[in-house]
């Protein structure tokens, strides 16, 4: 190979494709291959290449300059202008907005779809005229005269001739380094093709100043049993071959190097894997690749391999977007884009990264108190009363530093349209306000974060369309899902990898993991525009083409691995999930030639070790010193209820923490009615000073001020607020008449307590509040309850062993001549009142002296509520009543 030309060689992509290669390579270039350059499909092939040049040479050598197109480019990119992509997205929507015959599209889609096409167009030789698109288009839908078409083929055109005469994108600007390092080819050039196609244009180009040799590995020259077997199920689509159903003893051969697993769950998938890779290793096998083809099987087994201490090298990387330091930067976004909605909040709190100038134990203490906040305000969102309110409340704490470090962060973003490298501008400067950006430098991932936000801000400026923060987001979204993070710091025998990664790669064991229909199956190329036909007309490669190639991946993944297992989940959500239809063809073929379906169910998940023997008990017996010396009226309700609810709620001081409420639950709703009525009342001690119409209205207007800001946060809370409305006249008419009885309103929400001596020396603390106090004209005291319930759950209650009104009346002491519930959830309120509530006061007392001493001594507290009782205990799980029974 002296002169200048082009020569195109076919060898078979097998498992000694190198070792021909390096043969054919010294019997034509002998010492002078030094001189020559070598293109490799990628750089992993290096190193096996010069392994095998070596062996054949046998002695040392001086090696060719080998490189990747990529990598040649790269060298003769030098200053030439890139237009990155994030500013050719940004002006592509920015003129896609003008076009009105995009109706409904969404313009973001569009313009992605278009530079997709311009970006494959820019690898074609002679890319077509806007005529000859047109003419495609119409082709493609099987319409002609269209002027839909025409406009679609005008902009496509558009798009592609922009990037060929203004500055080109990248996939162009690759193809223009190329040909300029063709133009200037000294050295004969050898490159190696893992797909049978026509030659580049660039390629050809070098031809014309040296000699080229282009070597086309296909598996279709492939002549051994395993490659027969291959043939029958996947025949090979260039070159074709002719083929055969496989002999047994060729299907034989095949089966025992690839195995079909199915598992019934992800988990199941996953320690399957992870079992193989790990059987594999210590079989003393070196080069293993995990294939991952769903990523979050991957993810699962790469976690179960690193707890084996098996670390794996990881040659894709994963999506930005997936990493914890993206997921501050979108925690302190959505924050915004949510008002400070708290479950957003307590997000971006929790990040490591936002922590200011706190230490550790300060950002702790700060996310707690925040928290008790939320909780407390029931604050549901509304960023500007968290950073006022709360930070009022918590200046010069830690918590506070925290608050003032949010309103700085928040006061920076943007609220109106502004170009994107505006709004980068300012989110990166939000992150400095919390201290995040420096913190985010700290790791890897982070660092990748801070850097591809900076190039954004690069890539965008000089951009001057304007984007909503909505918009805005969504692009940023689109850099973060494409951009990688890889740590390239693991070397391990065991390499993560995509199928098309493996191309002409020998291993001697390769896991292809998620290997269901959805997962191994072409690429469908649809869209907008850039659709199949379309793909067709304009000489781009289409889904029949991905399909074939997906069969050659595989193909080349069994003839050059010593074992293959493919394993897929045979259930998701419920349905069946078939093995890619790839597979089942293969297995079919195997069975064709009398051997048994290939396809076996992965190993059970091991059992659990036993646990040890654990002493249950759902009667426990108190230490004396832990008999609490407090009770309140519900803490006596449930040791009466069931010992067992109360050991766990007041002595153990377990139940369900409070949460904020998105919509008001019945317990807010009747605490805000106590907090009216007893407004209402101490605003009106004397009913009669007013006309009941003005007091209807005057409880109405506190009605709606309480309601107020609820209601601002969740609309639907007016229909708690407009039934209190209608129900105003009935209860003033209520309180009127029971006013005209003789009793005045005397007191609310009144705090008392009763110290108890016991009979065993000890005393209690009984403690408690009543809701209200009314007074008659002689001095007698009555007492009332409110209850947001309705008259017949009301009397139900008073009907089963209720304690609330005994206990009110002994912490009111000895004057209470009557105790009642009102029920509030009714049209007009209706009270219950108790019989004689001094007796039950003193039979509570005598209840009271006889449980705590008895408890000291030793009583047990067992789980015995009734079928009421236990419906809705949140300590149901706990008592194991359930298991026990
Ligand atoms: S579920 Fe029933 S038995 Fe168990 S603690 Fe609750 S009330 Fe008691």
């Amino acid at each position: 190979m002296s002169t200048a030309g082009f020569e195109t060689l076919c060898l078979p992509a097998d498992a000694a494709l190198f070792a021909r290669l390096a043969r054919l390579l010294i019997d034509r270039h002998g010492d002078a291959l030094a001189d020559c350059d070598l293109l490799l499909p990628v750089m992993a092939h290096a190193p096996v290449l010069r392994g095998a040049l070596l062996a054949e040479a046998g002695h040392a050598l001086f090696m060719p300059r080998m490189l990747t197109p990529a990598l040649l480019a790269a060298r003769w990119q030098g200053d030439a202008p890139v237009d990155p992509h994030p500013r050719r997205l940004l002006h592509l929507v920015a003129q896609l907005r003008q076009q009105t015959w995009l109706g409904d599209v969404d313009p973001w889609s569009a313009a992605q779809e278009l530079l997709e096409l311009a970006d494959a167009l820019a690898a074609l030789p002679a890319p077509p005229d806007e005529n000859a698109l047109q003419q495609g288009f119409e082709r493609a839908h099987g319409l002609a005269d269209s002027a839909a078409l025409s406009l679609e083929a005008r902009l496509v055109h558009a798009v592609w001739h922009s990037d060929c005469t203004g500055t080109p994108g990248h996939a162009r600007a690759v193809t223009q380094a190329l040909m300029r390092a063709a133009g200037a080819a000294r050295r004969p050039l050898i490159h190696l093709s893992a797909r049978v196609e026509p030659a580049p244009a660039w390629l050809e180009l070098h031809a014309a100043r040296v000699p080229v040799l282009n070597v086309l590995a296909t598996r279709a020259l492939t002549d051994t049993p395993v490659a027969r077997v291959l043939h029958a199920a996947w025949p090979p689509v260039s070159p074709p071959v002719l083929t055969h159903a496989p002999s047994r003893d060729d299907a034989l051969e095949l089966a025992g190097r690839v195995r079909l697993v199915g598992a019934q769950s992800l988990e199941q998938e996953a320690q399957c894997a992870a079992s193989c890779i790990a059987g594999w290793l210590s079989e003393g096998r070196r080069n293993i690749a995990l294939v991952a083809l769903d990523r979050e099987a991957a993810r699962r087994t790469r976690a179960l391999l690193e707890r084996r201490q098996v670390l794996l090298a990881d040659e894709t990387g994963w999506k930005l977007s997936t990493t914890r330091a993206a997921a501050t930067v979108d925690a302190l976004l959505q924050c915004f884009a949510s008002d400070g909605y708290h479950r957003d909040l307590l997000d971006l709190l929790h990040s490591p990264h936002v922590a200011g100038s706190l230490d550790r134990d300060d950002h702790a203490q700060a996310i707690a108190a925040i928290d008790d906040w939320v909780v407390r305000r029931n604050h549901v969102d509304g960023l500007h009363a968290l950073l006022t309110d709360a930070g009022r409340e918590f200046a010069g704490c830690p918590a506070g530093r925290l608050i003032d470090a949010l309103s700085r962060a928040f006061a920076l973003m943007p609220t109106h349209n502004a170009p994107a490298s505006f709004r980068v501008e300012r989110l990166l400067a939000a992150l400095d306000a919390l201290g995040a950006r420096a913190a985010l430098a700290q790791d890897a991932a982070g660092a990748q974060v801070v850097n591809l936000l900076e190039q954004l801000r690069a890539d965008s400026s000089g951009v001057a369309l304007d984007l909503s923060f909505a918009d805005w987001r969504k692009w940023l979204n689109s850099e973060f899902e494409q951009a990688l993070f890889r740590d390239s710091a693991i070397d391990s025998p065991v390499v993560l990898t995509p199928l098309a990664a493996t191309r002409l790669r020998r291993f001697d064991a390769v896991y292809v993991i998620g290997a269901d229909s959805r997962h191994l199956a072409p690429v469908r190329l649809r869209g907008v525009l850039g659709h199949e036909g379309l793909r067709r007309e304009l000489g781009l490669p289409d889904s029949q083409v991905a399909a074939g190639q997906l069969r050659d991946d595989l193909a080349g993944l069994i003839a050059c691995s010593d074992q293959t297992v493919f394993s897929w989940q045979t259930q998701r959500n419920g349905e069946a999930n078939l093995p890619g239809v790839d597979l089942q063809r293969l297995d079919l073929v195997l069975q064709r030639a009398g051997l048994p379906s290939a396809i076996c169910s992965a190993p059970s998940l091991a059992d659990p070790p036993p646990l040890p023997e654990l002493v249950v008990s759902s009667a426990p017996v108190l230490d004396p010193a832990r008999v609490p010396s407090r009770l309140t009226a519900s803490g006596l309700a449930d040791l009466m209820a069931c010992p067992y609810r109360y050991y766990a709620r007041h002595v153990l001081g377990l139940g369900a923490g409070d949460e904020v409420e998105d919509a008001m639950g019945k317990g807010s709703v009747g605490e805000l009615v106590h907090r009216v009525l007893h407004d209402f009342h101490v605003a009106h001690p004397r009913l009669a000073d007013a006309a009941p119409p003005a007091l209807a209205d005057a409880l109405r207007a506190q009605i709606a001020a309480a309601f107020d800001g609820a209601i601002a946060r969740n609309f639907q809370e007016h229909a708690w607020a407009d039934r209190l409305h209608d129900r105003a006249d009935a209860y003033i008419a209520w309180a009127v008449q029971r006013e005209s009885d003789g009793w005045l309103f005397d007191s609310g929400e009144a705090r008392r307590a009763h110290v108890l001596e016991l009979p065993d020396g000890a005393a209690l603390s009984l403690e408690g509040r009543i809701d209200r106090i009314d007074r008659n004209a002689e001095g007698d005291v009555a007492l009332l309850d409110y209850k947001l319930r309705s008259a017949e759950r009301v009397r139900k209650t008073l009907q089963a062993d209720d304690v609330q009104l005994a206990f009110y009346t002994v912490l009111e002491g000895g004057a209470v001549s009557e105790a009642a519930y009102l029920a509030l959830e009714e049209d007009v309120p209706v009270a219950f009142i108790q019989d004689d509530p001094p007796a039950a006061a003193q039979a509570l007392l005598s209840l009271v002296s006889e449980l705590f001493p008895a408890l000291r001594n030793g009583a047990s507290l067992p789980a015995h509520g009734d079928e009421a009782a236990c419906l809705h205990c949140d300590m149901r799980g706990l008592c194991r009543k359930d298991w026990l029974a």
